[in-house]
């Protein structure tokens, strides 16, 4: 595979961005090697600057679920464009996109709109601290909810431990109002809120975690959280920035049956634009500014473009809901094959699943939390991802992601991805 023009770019993209990238796990630091600079993608293909073609597994991380440059979305954004690209006023798009996602996700009264994925968790943050008047919040080991200063957290030694910076030039104030606890472990939890009762403010949580690689929350645990949330006057924010629209149209929260108080969304609602949203219940949302005293505000949030493309999706989507049983149909043949192929090879390796998400990760042992997860051997899926992109199937560059299939995925392509994968799992283990 010739990948000439990918390394030019990526050399000269290191003298005037740093690292080289506008968003680290671009650098395939975690695998090694070069990046692959894309050109074009339609569908569920992506082709890259030196002209090769890949089957698309991570599908800009989410938000392409219907494949690339869907004609929907397409003549959407075309439309929007020749009425002037923003105004910072209000505008009908917004309204019905607002009445859209109020109508499909019941948990939520209102919601306000954003540009990304952090702005929505960062500002929902703010409001569940503005609306209890607590400063404390709880997450969870290996969940990610965007670069905020409050989430970039690791635990510390021991559940109780006040968290420690994950990054230079977040503080130690800001570290100290976040505790964290492993996913999956309810009596942690309730071990931090009774040790800070009155403090904290909000649990944050993936419902199902797709950035410590796919995992399911355990029977009874989101359960668990909820009750928790209800006797001790927490806000209970279901990060679904990656899950909302796509394991159902109503969420995570749909497929598992339980609700949370507010939910930060983002990817899939922007159909590749940049958008993020958060919303809930009405008397939290009235919290926000100019309603209430919270304040929250962006000089592009609600942009007329990107709320086409935005509403493009999501009306499609609720009105063609048999795109997530296929979807999900053309997953769980992917994953299927995949079990066959370890088992044909005597290989143990654990997949997590669920709709349109899944996860190999090279361990026998059950993955279910962040250290679990950490079990994975990284250096076989360097190898794996590397050997995969050399037959032309573009897998997120990091163990821990989730992989995500769009609707664009055949059963002939899935097809394909299982054959290179037992190519590749063969080649690893003559
Ligand atoms: C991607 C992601 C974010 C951050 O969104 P950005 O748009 O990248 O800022 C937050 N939470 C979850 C669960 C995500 O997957």
């Amino acid at each position: 595979m010739q990948l000439k023009n990918s390394k030019e770019l990526f050399s000269k993209a290191k003298h005037f961005i740093p690292g080289g990238v506008n968003s680290p796990v671009r650098a395939f630091k975690a695998v090694g090697g070069d990046p692959v600079f894309i050109k074009s993608a339609k569908g569920a293909f992506l082709y890259d600057e030196d002209g090769n073609e890949y089957i698309e597994l991570i599908n800009s991380w989410g938000p392409m679920f219907l494949g690339h440059a869907h004609e929907i979305i397409e003549e959407a954004v075309a439309k929007a464009i020749g009425s002037s690209l923003s105004f910072g006023a209000p505008t009908r798009r917004e309204v019905e996109m607002a009445e859209l996602i109020t109508s499909i996700v019941p948990s939520i009264d209102k919601v306000r709109m954003v540009n990304s994925g952090t702005e929505a968790t960062m500002s929902a943050v703010r409001l569940a601290r503005g609306y209890t008047g607590k400063d404390k919040i709880i997450k969870f080991e290996g969940c990610y909810h965007g670069h905020g200063d409050s989430f970039l957290i690791a635990a510390g030694s021991g559940a109780a431990t006040m968290g420690v910076p994950d990054s230079p030039g977040v503080t130690e104030g800001t570290a100290r109002d976040t505790l964290t606890a492993p996913f999956n472990d309810l009596e942690t939890v309730k071990q931090l809120a009774s040790a800070n009762r009155d403090e904290i403010a909000a649990i944050i949580i993936e419902p199902v975690a797709g950035n410590m690689g796919c995992v399911l929350p355990d029977a009874g645990f989101l359960e668990g959280l909820r009750t928790l949330c209800d006797d001790e006057n927490i806000v209970l924010i279901f990060d679904e920035v990656m899950t909302g629209f796509r394991l159902a149209p109503g969420g995570a929260q749909q497929v598992l049956g339980v609700t949370p108080d507010m939910t930060t969304l983002g990817k899939i609602i922007g159909g590749g634009m940049p958008v993020g949203a958060y919303g809930g219940k009405k008397e939290i949302m009235d919290f926000v500014s100019p309603e209430g005293p919270v304040y929250q505000a962006g000089t592009l949030s609600g942009n007329p473009v990107a709320m086409a493309a935005g509403f493009a999706i999501l009306d499609h989507l609720h009105k063609n809901q048999q795109i997530y049983q296929e979807a999900d149909a053309v997953s769980t043949r992917i994953v299927e094959g995949i079990r066959k192929n370890l088992q044909a090879l005597g290989l143990n390796y654990t997949i997590n699943h669920i709709g349109s998400m899944f996860s190999l990760f090279f361990t026998d042992e059950k993955v279910r939390d962040f250290e679990s997860a950490r079990m994975s051997d990284t250096y076989l899926f360097a190898d794996y991802f590397k050997k995969m992109l050399e037959k032309g199937i573009y897998l997120a560059p990091s163990q821990f992601e989730a992989l995500f299939i769009s609707h664009a995925i055949t059963d002939d392509i899935a097809d394909r991805i299982i054959e290179v994968n037992f190519q590749v799992l063969s080649s690893m283990h003559k």
